[in-house]
C-alpha cells in the first residue's frame, strides 16, 4: 500500500499519519523528520537544509526529490510507504508522479487532511515534541493530547519523556510562510493535491474535529 498524506502544517498531518502507518503496517516517510535528523547529526544534507527550514523556506527541489526518490527504493519501502510532507509544490508532485509512473510503482491513496489558515497556525504554536519518539503527539492548546503538566513543566503524555518546542513552530514569520506555500493553488502543495486529483484516489477529510473522529472517518474512507 503506497499512500501520500497531505495537509497543512499544523493539521494534524503527522498524527494521522502515524495511525495510517499502523494500521497498513507501511514505512512512514517523513520529509520534515529526514531533516531535522540530519541537522542534529551535523551531516552534509543537514548543514544544506537548516538554514531553509530556519526561515521557513522549502529546501530546494534538487536536494529534496533526489533524497526522497532515493529513500523509497530502501528495503524498509518493499512492503509500502505513507509519504508525509512531499511533495511539498508542484513540481515535486510532478517529479514524484512521473518516477512512480516510470517505475510501475502504485499509488493506492492520496489523503487529503483539510483544515483552515487560522486554526492550523493556532495548533502549530501549541505543539511539542517528544524527545523519545516523534510519534507521541503532544499539544498545549488542544485538550485530547495535552501534555502531563506538573510546576508548569510539560512532560509527553505518552510516555513521560522530555518535551521541546520546535524553533519554527515559535516563528508567525515562518509559520506564515508555511502556509503560504500549503495553500497556494499555483504552484505550492495544494497545487500538488489538485495535480493528483486527476491522476489518483484523493480521499479528503476535515481536520476540525478531535484526532480519534478524524482518524475514524480516515479509516473508514480508507476502507
Ligand atoms: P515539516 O516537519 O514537514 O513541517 O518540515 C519542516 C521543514 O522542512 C519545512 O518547513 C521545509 O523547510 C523542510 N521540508 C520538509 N519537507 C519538504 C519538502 N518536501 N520540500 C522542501 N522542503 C521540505
Amino acid at each position: 500500500m503506497n499512500i501520500l498524506i497531505f495537509g497543512p502544517n499544523g493539521s494534524g498531518k503527522g498524527t494521522q499519519g502515524a495511525i495510517v502507518q499502523k494500521k497498513f503496517g507501511v514505512a512512514h516517510i517523513e520529509t520534515g523528520v529526514i531533516f531535522r535528523e540530519n541537522i542534529s547529526k551535523g551531516t552534509k544534507l543537514g548543514k544544506q537544509a537548516k538554514g531553509f527550514i530556519d526561515k521557513g523556506e522549502l529546501v530546494p527541489d534538487d536536494i529534496t526529490v533526489p533524497m526522497i526518490l532515493n529513500r523509497l527504493k530502501e528495503d524498509d519501502c518493499k512492503d509500502g510507504w505513507l509519504l508525509d510532507g512531499f511533495p511539498r509544490n508542484l513540481a515535486q508532485a510532478k517529479a514524484l508522479y512521473e518516477a512512480l509512473e516510470k517505475e510501475g510503482i502504485k499509488l493506492d491513496y492520496v489523503i487529503e487532511i483539510i483544515l483552515d489558515r487560522q486554526t492550523s497556525k493556532n495548533r502549530i504554536m501549541g505543539r511539542r515534541l517528544c524527545a523519545k519518539d516523534n510519534n507521541h503527539p503532544n499539544n498545549i492548546y488542544i485538550d485530547a493530547i495535552k501534555p502531563n503538566e506538573k510546576d508548569g513543566t510539560f512532560t509527553c503524555r505518552v510516555c513521560g519523556g522530555e518535551l521541546s518546542a520546535r524553533a519554527d513552530d515559535q516563528d508567525e514569520a515562518a509559520i506564515g510562510k508555511r502556509h503560504d506555500i500549503y495553500y497556494d493553488t499555483a504552484t505550492g502543495t495544494t497545487a500538488g493535491v489538485n495535480y493528483f486529483k486527476e491522476r489518483a484516489v484523493v480521499i479528503g477529510v476535515d481536520g476540525l474535529p478531535s484526532v480519534k473522529e478524524v482518524s475514524e472517518e480516515l479509516l473508514k474512507k480508507l476502507g
